[in-house]
């Protein structure tokens, strides 16, 4: 059993490799032998320190995973021995055992493996909530999605597309462009080349989106704001080129918008929202709407090199 730890705040070079004992469950507990975990940005806002940290040193780092149930605790119902499930919380995944309070969980249905599972709770989640609770978007409404061809870019587009909305997404270079393209997206932006805010106006013969989806922040801060129609919704989710930090409520002003800054686990947080998204989600899945695609994969035992990729954006869809 062992784990990949930051030891301090900082580059990828700070993740090392611990051997742990297997925890044991305590009441209310599972003990989980995970085979799959998810990388994702947030992991990368751990390490490097732009999120605080909830222990002072040696944070295990991961939010996202899937396993087997190896053990029971105490008084814990409604789960087995042998089930697969998966969950998205923060931190404390990037281990090969885990003793979870099996309120977390979700039990995964046939059709969806451990591998896709892994690939899809957190950011198949946050597409969720964005798209159903954020901004909800209508039938032939209009909206841009940035870093369209990323984890949760790609599950969104085919989400929205299913839905009926006219998806258009920014991507880096021409190959993530074509590949948000086969998910979804109607329309792409290569805003590495291209100038996205001009892009949109003509796309949109100057009306501008409904609603756009930032988690790119600082790099598409102010731009976004000026894609949007009169009364349209910024959903501001991330920040991967940095925090938009010149943000004024001010600034809203300029067409009555609105604007957010939502978390999943905020959402994962209220009564019931976890198992109905995720039932939304693997249906989904399991219908063929949305294809989970996981374009990297790496042993545990490499998660700095997963970060560098990410970070490096040499990343498509799910790590
Ligand atoms: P992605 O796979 O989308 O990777 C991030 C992408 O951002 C890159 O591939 C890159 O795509 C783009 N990007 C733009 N500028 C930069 C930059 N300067 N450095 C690095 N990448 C850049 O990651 P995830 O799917 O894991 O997450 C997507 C975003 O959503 C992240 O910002 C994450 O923090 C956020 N998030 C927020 C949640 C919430 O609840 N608030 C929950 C889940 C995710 P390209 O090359 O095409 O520009």
């Amino acid at each position: 059993s062992y784990a990949i730890i930051a030891r301090q705040i900082g580059g990828t070079d700070v993740l090392e490799q611990i051997d742990l004992a297997i925890p044991s469950p305590n009441a209310g507990e599972v003990l989980i032998r995970h085979t799959a975990i998810g990388v994702n940005f947030i992991d990368t806002y751990f390490r490097s320190g732009l999120y605080p940290w909830p222990v002072e040193k040696d944070l295990v780092l991961g939010s996202e995973a899937a396993g087997v149930i190896e053990q029971l605790g105490e008084g814990v119902s409604g789960f087995s021995i042998g089930d697969r499930v998966a969950y998205t919380l923060p931190n404390g995944a990037y281990v090969t055992h885990r003793a979870l309070d099996a309120k977390h969980l979700v039990k995964l249905p046939e059709g969806i493996s451990d591998e896709v599972a892994a690939a899809a709770m957190l950011k198949g989640l946050t597409a969720h909530y964005l798209l159903h609770r954020s901004y909800v978007p209508e039938r032939g409404q209009t909206v841009l999605f940035h870093a369209a061809a990323g984890g949760v870019g790609l599950i969104a587009g085919q989400w929205l597309a299913a839905k009926g909305v006219i998806a258009i997404g920014t991507a880096g270079g021409p190959e993530k462009c074509a590949l948000a393209s086969q998910h979804g997206y109607g329309q792409t932006i290569d805003y590495r080349s291209e100038n996205f805010v001009d892009r949109i106006k003509e796309i949109t013969d100057g009306q501008g989106v409904d609603a756009v989806y930032d988690s790119v922040g600082k790099d598409t801060y102010p731009g976004s704001l000026h894609c949007l129609k009169t009364f349209g919704s910024l959903v501001n989710f991330g920040q991967s080129s940095g925090p938009a930090l010149d943000f004024k409520l001010s600034d809203l002003a300029a067409g009555s918008f609105s604007v957010t800054r939502p978390v999943l686990f905020h959402f994962t947080a209220q009564p019931g929202y976890l198992q109905s998204a995720a039932d939304a989600l693997f249906d989904m899945i399991g219908r063929g709407d949305i294809k989970i695609n996981i374009n990297q994969k790496f042993p545990l035992s490499d998660a700095a090199l997963a970060h560098g990729e990410l970070e490096g954006r040499k990343t498509t869809g799910s790590t």
